[in-house]
């Protein structure tokens, strides 16, 4: 990430108020929010500045506050009065700090959502400022979507966001690389998983950020997605076809469309994927409860399940992915210790993800 300069350091700098104003000191543009007519500095960015206090700033940041106490060149750069520091982050991005660290609840209302990319802006820009309570608070929003709980999950991918945040899946490429910033290693899971169901020409180039830059994959997670692609089809297949195994005890039931049923069901995941899972087949955690109510409800059709079958097929399918959720950290090889917060991080699940029904 790029380091902040202080004023002086950049060809483009230059004072607007004495002799020296220059064409590109003219052209910067007065940021219309964020200026303050009392503020006692202003930060440039990319051509846009803002004017705040400096002591505020000195008080949330320490870099902000070593930043203002490096000696300034005699020919200390002004703009309307006040020294100019230079900072290399994208003017939106840094909009986004300012607000919080000085119009912060009345603007970031915590219960409204918010896009990722503003989450993730925040996120970033107060880790690289050392801001620690703002980088808390939105990292928690991030938590609130790319979380430890299956449940919350579920609910969350359904919805591509929480209460405080939407996300979109190609978000995952961002959401890694602030776990790899931050060390929110609770998020790692989640956002790696979700990595790999990413289209691969989209894994590969990367995502698009706020200031165009492409968010991509360091090569060592990248090579981690790429080889847990494979395997989670395989766990996908098999964890699947234990899950619709006629033989099983607790599906010996004497309506034979029951056991057709079943096995058609079993029939498709080999034939390539069952419909739920589409064109998804590395997502393990596509659930085929609702393919298996829908059975369930055609019970005059020839092609249904009783209602036993159908309740001990949804039990083993939810504890299919129960088990696979548990095993996801150590699925993935994702480099780092099982999060603490991980359901049975202490007691780690067998290596079988399948379950017995
Ligand atoms: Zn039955």
């Amino acid at each position: 990430m790029s380091e902040p300069s202080t004023a002086g350091s950049e060809p483009s700098s230059a004072a607007v108020d004495g002799p020296a104003q220059t064409q590109e000191a003219a052209a910067l543009v007065r940021d219309e929010e964020i200026w303050f007519s009392d503020g006692n500095v202003v930060l440039e960015a990319q051509g846009r500045v803002f004017r705040v206090y400096q002591g505020l700033l000195s008080r949330d940041s320490e870099v902000f506050r070593d930043l203002f106490t490096i000696p300034q060149p005699s020919s200390e750069e002004t703009y309307d009065g006040c020294a100019v520091v230079h900072l290399m982050d994208h003017p939106e991005e840094l909009r986004h700090l300012l607000r919080v660290i000085f119009d912060g609840k009345r603007y970031y209302h915590s219960n409204h959502q918010l896009d990722f990319s503003i989450v993730a802006a925040l996120v970033r820009l107060s880790n690289k400022y050392q801001v620690d309570y703002v980088r808390d608070i939105y990292l928690s929003r991030m938590t609130s979507c790319f979380c430890t709980d299956l449940k919350t999950w579920d609910a969350v991918r359904s919805k591509h966001g929480s209460s405080v945040m939407n996300f979109s899946d190609k978000d995952a490429i961002a959401a890694v690389n602030i776990v790899r910033l931050t060390g929110a290693s609770s998020m790692l899971p989640s956002a790696m998983y979700l990595c790999c169901q990413l289209d691969t020409e989209l894994l590969l180039q990367g995502s698009p950020r706020l200031d165009g830059t492409l968010e991509c994959l360091s090569l060592q997670d990248l090579a981690a997605c790429i080889n847990a692609r494979s395997s989670l089809v395989r766990v996908a297949i098999s964890s699947s076809l234990d899950v619709l195994d006629p033989s099983k005890p607790s599906l010996q039931c004497d309506n034979m469309r029951c056991r057709r049923t079943v096995e058609s069901m079993r029939r498709r995941i080999l034939d390539g994927g069952s419909p739920a899972r589409g064109l998804a087949p590395s997502d393990v955690l596509i659930s085929e409860v609702p393919n298996i109510r829908n059975a369930q409800r055609l019970h005059f059709t020839g092609s249904d399940l009783c209602q036993n079958c159908g309740d001990v097929l949804c039990s083993a399918e939810q504890c299919r992915r129960n088990q696979f959720w548990e095993g996801l950290p150590k699925h993935l090889s994702v480099g780092i210790a099982i999060p603490a917060d991980w359901p049975h991080a202490q007691n780690p699940p067998s290596s079988s993800y399948v379950s017995s029904i």
